[in-house]
């Protein structure tokens, strides 16, 4: 099934609000296998809502509009897909029965209650306006939602999404799992594995890239959940066989962080940095995962050459002969910060965030030294790019993949 989600509003097609019930109902359809290859906004305007509709319809199975359901004149969604389907609307008799409820005093919102003459009503559980399920059993679907976070989010869970499940596929259950990879980019993963995204049916795997970190989320539908937990694996080992290396854990709300830390809390290997560019990020970003006091005694911001040479004692001549960002500057803070904080792993970081280079090397030349107990100590010279931040988030990302086990 292809869907369409079209959010109706001239607030967000102006940017004053985003689009946060799209990104969510996207999300939720991802979870069931339901391919989501478009999201259109459109300003509260009839003839240009119309002609998304007619558009939407040439290109997808499900049509989902978010927004424009509420009583005033401008809200005129339900109305338009209604004369667009040659519909008439009706009234839901229990949205009607509550509306009564709330006195004569609302009658504006009797309009509420209104929905697409044989469509399936979705309960509004924190609000007035009735959702619609219209099932075209030849061409398009239509799903109309509300436009406040509050009722369109609970109507998508309560509502909705059971019925899709059952709609849909009948007697099937959906399972996904998300695949987390560090260390290699989205366009690389995404071609080492693009004959399975090119024949990918069921399961269906979809990429997604934040920072240094790719995701892909695996989504099969099965008969019950072994077998779609079997489909599922089936395609997880083939992804593993080609870029297993990078792989580092399954999870929604797993992140790097939590992993390294949990695997250097159970190999009992405490960890300490000496931070430049980074100025602490790496040690908050540890600091962040529970339990990680029993690794980490603390460590080093040394962001000046100064604080470096006193903090961490590196000779000055280090610096001098070699630069700051250099191979040498980068062995020799994290060997002096493992020697002062007496742990087993130290890292550090020194580089070029940016905007301006620095030593004539350019934004974003970073060093990441490491030092493992009386191994000789490494370091390795990145390259990362898309401004400051990303720059300093990515080197953080970097440290913490360098020292997964
Ligand atoms: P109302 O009864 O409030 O008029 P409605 O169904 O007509 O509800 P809209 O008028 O389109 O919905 O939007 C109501 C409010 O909901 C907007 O002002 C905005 O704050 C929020 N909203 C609408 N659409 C979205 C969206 N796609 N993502 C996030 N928030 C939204
Ligand atoms: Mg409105």
């Amino acid at each position: 099934m292809n869907a369409e989600i079209v959010a109706v509003g001239t607030e967000l097609l102006l940017g004053q609000i985003a689009n946060t019930n799209g990104a969510y109902l996207a999300q939720k359809l991802a979870e069931i296998g339901v391919n989501v290859y478009y999201q259109t906004v459109v300003g509260d305007n009839p003839d240009r809502l119309e002609s998304v509709l007619k558009t939407a319809e040439k290109r997808s199975d499900l049509i989902l509009t978010i927004g424009g359901l509420g009583p005033t004149e401008d809200d005129l969604t339900k109305q338009i897909v209604a004369h667009h389907l040659g519909e008439p609307l009706v009234i839901d008799n229990d949205a009607k029965a509550k509306i009564d409820q709330y006195g004569a005093k609302l009658s504006n919102n009797l309009k509420q209650a209104l929905k697409i003459q044989n469509a399936i009503s979705l309960t509004n559980h924190n609000g007035f306006a009735v959702g619609d399920l219209y099932l075209n059993q030849h061409g398009t679907s239509y799903v109309l939602l509300p436009g406040p976070p509050s009722e369109c989010l609970m109507m998508i869970d309560r509502e909705l999404m059971p019925q899709l499940k059952k709609l849909g596929n009948q007697n099937r259950v959906f399972k996904s799992r998300v695949l987390r990879f560090a260390g290699i980019g989205e366009s690389q993963l995404v071609t080492d594995i693009a004959d399975l995204i090119d024949h990918q049916d069921n399961p269906t795997i979809a990429p997604y890239a934040k920072l240094a970190e790719v995701t892909l989320r695996v989504t099969a539908s099965a008969a019950d959940e072994a077998a779609a937990d079997a489909l599922i694996q089936k395609t997880v080992d083939k992804i593993l066989a080609r870029d297993g290396r990078y792989f580092y854990g399954y999870g929604d709300d797993n992140s790097l962080a939590k992993v390294v830390v949990n695997q250097l809390i159970d190999r009992q290997l405490s960890v300490t940095a000496a931070e430049s560019l980074t100025a602490g990020e790496f040690q908050s970003t540890i600091g962040s995962v529970p339990g990680v006091s029993a690794v980490f005694p603390g460590g080093f911001v040394t962001y000046a050459n100064e604080a470096k040479q006193r903090l961490l004692e590196i000779p000055a001549e280090v610096i001098a002969s070699h630069g700051v960002v250099s191979e040498a500057t980068a062995i020799w803070m994290a060997k002096q910060a493992k020697l002062k904080m007496k742990t087993d792993i130290a890292v550090s970081f020194t580089g070029v965030a940016g905007p301006d280079e620095l030593e004539d090397q350019p934004a974003g030349t970073v060093w990441i030294g490491i030092a493992y107990r009386d191994e000789d100590p490494q370091a390795y010279l990145y390259h990362f790019t898309n401004g400051r931040q990303q720059i300093r988030a990515r080197s953080v990302l970097t440290g913490l993949d360098l020292i997964r086990q």
